[in-house]
């Protein structure tokens, strides 16, 4: 049998160790990637932020810096009869199966095997920042941490990659997200008298199907990354089947482009209420959309490296955070599928891994000898 690839052999004990923010932490992983890039004569720093959560940071050469980034988190497994294969990490036909495999420790994996193939001992001006991340999939307090606490990191680094799965094209822009949590109101009485009562399930329902129409009507346009959505994704009320319900819940994602907001995303659903004459109370968490500045540096040295086509995304990725936050450009590219994210039987494809794998060599190799 031929000898794994650098990065195959890599992206195989990435996945194999389980690292969900919320359960397992990332500190495993983190302890991994901290060793590998020891062995590779590369000093690293973990900072463990919380118990088991980690983020890891290593300045590599001279002070402007290109950031390379990726989380190490994962979603959960989820429902182990649904894999066929990828509980551990499974190499089948040129793919390789895994939680994680495309999101993302198929992309931390050619990061790693790209910095371990280059001399740096020339990098006098420019270097290179590399930041793996917790909480990703969770609630950004990885990168966060990182942005308020070690700021002076990120001093000097206007232009990031962040290694998210996009089928090896180069992402310029992403929808914002306005989660929100509705929460309806009414009266109990026993389900045989139900005019004594007041539905809050009924009031909801009601609710979710005006908003489903209020979608169609989304105006607001941007030329990547078209109209925002709605989904209702979650619902949560009632006692009792006997019961008329005094409650119910409702997890409302609503994705939004350039030129709206989360708050008149919010403005929208408390409008809507209004006018249905329903009493509910709203509460938000949002995140703005995100497009690169179409003369970004960033995306001339991504489109140089891989012969790649930009695009838009409908999905969120901390890129918007970065730029809010540090000013930082990130292109987001990566070997992974998007389709395959977050699902089961979850996969990269080898070849995309080692193609990947040469196209930051090139990026790292171009920016450090500038
Ligand atoms: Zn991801």
């Amino acid at each position: 049998m031929p000898k794994d690839s650098t990065v195959l052999k890599l992206a195989k004990e990435l996945i194999d160790i389980p690292s969900t923010s919320d359960k397992e932490g990332e500190k495993g992983v983190a302890d991994y990637i901290s060793d590998y890039l020891r062995s590779c004569g590369i000093e690293s720093r973990t900072f463990e932020y919380r118990k088991g959560s980690a983020n890891l940071v290593a300045e590599i050469g001279g002070k402007d810096r290109l950031m390379l980034n990726g989380h190490m988190d994962t979603v959960p497994v989820g429902d182990k009869k649904l894999w066929e294969h990828g509980l551990k990490a499974e190499l089948l036909n040129g793919e390789l199966y895994g939680r994680g495999a495309s999101d993302m420790k198929g992309g931390i994996a050619s990061i790693l095997a790209a910095v371990s193939d280059i001399d740096f001992s020339k990098a006098a001006n420019h270097g290179i920042l590399l930041t793996f991340v917790a909480d990703e999939e969770g609630k950004f307090t990885g990168s966060n941490w990182l942005l308020d606490n070690k700021k002076d990191i990120f001093n000097r680094v206007k232009y990031g990659i962040i290694a998210e799965p996009t089928d090896m094209r180069i992402q310029v822009a992403q929808k914002g997200i306005a989660c929100m949590k509705i929460s309806f109101h009414g009266k109990a009485a026993h389900s045989s008298a139900p005019q004594l009562g007041d539905s809050a399930i009924l009031k909801a329902a009601r609710f979710i199907t005006a908003l489903e129409e209020l979608a169609k009507g989304f105006t607001v346009e941007d030329k990547i990354l078209g109209r925002g959505t709605v989904n209702t994704g979650k619902i949560k009320g009632g006692t009792a089947t006997n019961v008329v319900p005094d409650s119910c819940i409702i997890n409302v994602d609503r994705r939004i482009v350039i030129g709206e907001t989360p708050e008149l995303a919010a403005d929208q659903v408390k409008g809507l209420l209004r006018k249905m004459g329903i009493n509910a109370e709203v509460k938000l968490y949002g995140a703005s959309a995100f497009k690169l500045d179409k003369d970004s540096k960033i995306i001339e040295i991504m489109k140089r490296a891989s012969g790649s086509k930009t695009y838009g995304a409908p999905w969120y990725t901390e890129a918007e955070i970065y730029k809010r936050k540090a000013n930082i450009d990130c292109a987001v590219f990566g070997p992974g599928y998007s389709e395959a994210a977050h699902q089961a039987n979850e996969r990269v494809s080898v070849n995309n891994l080692e193609q990947c794998t040469e196209v930051f060599k090139r990026v790292i190799t171009e920016w450090c000898s500038s």
